[in-house]
Parts: structure tokens; C-alpha cells; sequence
């Protein structure tokens, strides 16, 4: 299978650095194809602007998603952008790694997102109808393909906790996994998340790489989350809110999830 890892942290002798590495090693022992997309030694553009198409004129305004699309149809997206967009044609699984940071996704990482994910590629896909509000949450360009996160956090499992004071790990993650991951077609995998990061040493990282490994052996194997289709009847379109029937208990993000 092919993998594209996707690595933002400016330190290759980081932790993320060091997971980033056994990744690819074990991904690779195991037979996999591994391309690692390491965003800070490529000095990624992180900002989405008048530079991303090569025909840009200078005397219109510019509209961050309807230049998109034109660049997008018309082959004048910079190169950096259309090559990470083959990365991910060619990709059967997406890895995106990070540290957790400001309770999101390194700035960098966002960045490569926005603009990665152009217009007519992971969104303004497929027909608007009655029944059918184009192709995402579920359907899409990326649908068939397996993604996960990798992240590592700061804080203590417990501060992540159904309780605890940061808000549950899944509710932070869902707008990546679901807005960023899901939106596109990608089935996603749940989180592998270290905690607590100031707190490690050899025996604990071995540990970890142990379980990492083992999540990365079952990367076609593991049940994906079960985010609800959009078009699959569980929504009234085109407000897009869930039938009354289904979960009438829940709400919030919790309520996406079958
Ligand atoms: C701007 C910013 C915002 C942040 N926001 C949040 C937040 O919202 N929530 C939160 O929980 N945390 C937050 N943090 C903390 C952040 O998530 C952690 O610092 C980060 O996840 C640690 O990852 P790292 O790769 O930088 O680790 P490092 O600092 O590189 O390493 C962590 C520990 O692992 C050890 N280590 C590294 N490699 C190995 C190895 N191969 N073998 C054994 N030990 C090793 C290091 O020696 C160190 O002790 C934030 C930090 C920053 C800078």
C-alpha cells in the first residue's frame, strides 16, 4: 500500500521526530510505499494567497475559493500545491503527525491544508439536489482511502478526559477528523495520541513505539470511526441537520458519530 505522512515539527530530533522515523521504518518493513511530506524541511508555505495560481492577474480581486477552483481547472496552481495533490491521488492511507498545539494543528500543517485542499479537489465536489449535497462527509475525492492522526500532547490523559478541564480529546479532534479528514471521503481512523510528553524516557517511548507499531500493522485492519454519511438519509437536505428520530438524545459533535 501507499502512505503519505504528513510531519510538522521544526525539529527532526523531536519526539514527533523520533515517532516520524519509526513510522516510516515500520511502515516500510512491512511492505508499504512511504512518502513523508516533512513540512518544516520543506520549507512549506503555510499561508494561502494571490502566490498560489501562476496566472494570478494583478488587477482583480482576489477570492481565496473561486481562484482556487479557476487554478484548480486550469492547471495554474503552484507546484507545491499540485504535487502534494498527487501525493494524496497516489496515497491509499493518509498519516497527518503533529504536536498539539493551542489545542489544534500546528499553523504550518493548517496551512498545507487550506491550500492543499483546493476547490473542485476536496470541496465543491459533485451535484447539489434534493437528495444529495455534493460529494463530502463520506463521498468525495479522497473516499476509499484510510487516514489517522498521530499527535502528541502536553497535557495528562485525565485533562482530556469525558471530564477533564481541556474538553474531551475526540470533541478537539473532531473538527480534523471530521471537518478536515471526513469532509474529503477519507474513512478515519481513531487518534493515536501520547499524552503528557514532558514525562518520557527510554522505557516509556519504547513502550509507545510498541503500541505505534502495532496501530500501524492494523492500519487496514481497524474499524474506522463511524461518522454519518451525508447523503445517505440520516440528514434533511438541504438544512443538513440530522433526522429528529436518529439520536433524538444527543447533540454536538457526539451526535455525528453512529
Ligand atoms: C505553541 C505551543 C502550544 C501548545 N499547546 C498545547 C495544547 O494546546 N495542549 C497540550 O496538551 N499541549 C500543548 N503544547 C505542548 C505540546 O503539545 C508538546 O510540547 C508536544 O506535543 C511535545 O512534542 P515534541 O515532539 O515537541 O516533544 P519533545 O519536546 O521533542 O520531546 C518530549 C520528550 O520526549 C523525549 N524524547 C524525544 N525523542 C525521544 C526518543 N527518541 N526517545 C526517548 N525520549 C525522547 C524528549 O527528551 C522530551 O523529554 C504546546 C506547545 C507549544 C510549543
Amino acid at each position: 500500500m501507499n502512505i503519505l505522512l504528513v510531519h510538522a515539527h521544526p525539529e527532526p530530533q523531536s519526539l514527533n521526530g523520533s515517532l516520524k522515523d519509526f513510522s516510516v521504518k515500520r511502515l516500510e518493513k512491512a511492505g508499504h510505499v512511504v512518502q513523508v511530506s516533512d513540512l518544516y524541511a520543506m520549507h512549506w508555505k503555510a499561508t494561502l494567497d494571490v502566490d498560489d495560481s501562476t496566472d494570478r492577474r494583478a488587477d482583480t480581486r482576489f477570492d481565496p475559493s473561486l481562484d482556487s477552483r479557476r487554478a484548480f481547472e486550469s492547471g495554474t496552481q503552484s507546484q507545491d500545491i499540485a504535487r502534494e495533490q498527487d501525493k494524496l491521488r497516489w496515497a491509499d492511507a493518509l498519516i497527518l503527525q503533529f504536536p498539539l498545539w493551542w489545542f489544534s494543528m500546528p499553523a504550518i500543517l493548517k496551512g498545507w491544508v487550506e491550500r492543499v485542499y483546493a476547490y473542485g479537489f476536496a470541496y465543491g465536489v459533485g451535484e447539489h439536489s434534493d437528495s444529495h449535497w455534493g460529494d463530502r462527509y463520506g463521498e468525495g475525492t479522497l473516499a476509499g482511502k484510510r487516514a489517522m492522526l498521530i499527535v502528541t500532547a502536553g497535557g495528562w490523559e485525565s485533562h482530556y478526559g469525558p471530564r477533564g478541564i481541556n474538553g474531551p480529546i475526540d470533541d478537539i479532534l473532531f473538527p480534523i477528523q471530521h471537518g478536515i479528514l471526513y469532509y474529503p471521503g477519507f474513512d478515519v481512523l481513531p487518534p493515536f495520541v501520547v499524552y503528557r510528553t514532558s514525562r518520557m524516557d527510554e522505557a516509556r517511548f519504547s513502550g509507545i513505539c510498541d503500541a505505534l507499531g502495532q496501530r500501524l500493522d492494523d492500519l487496514w485492519k481497524t474499524t474506522p470511526i463511524p461518522f454519518r454519511p451525508q447523503n445517505a438519509g440520516a440528514y434533511d437536505i438541504p438544512k443538513l441537520t440530522l433526522r429528529p428520530d436518529i439520536a433524538p438524545d444527543r447533540s454536538g459533535f457526539a451526535a455525528h458519530i453512529a
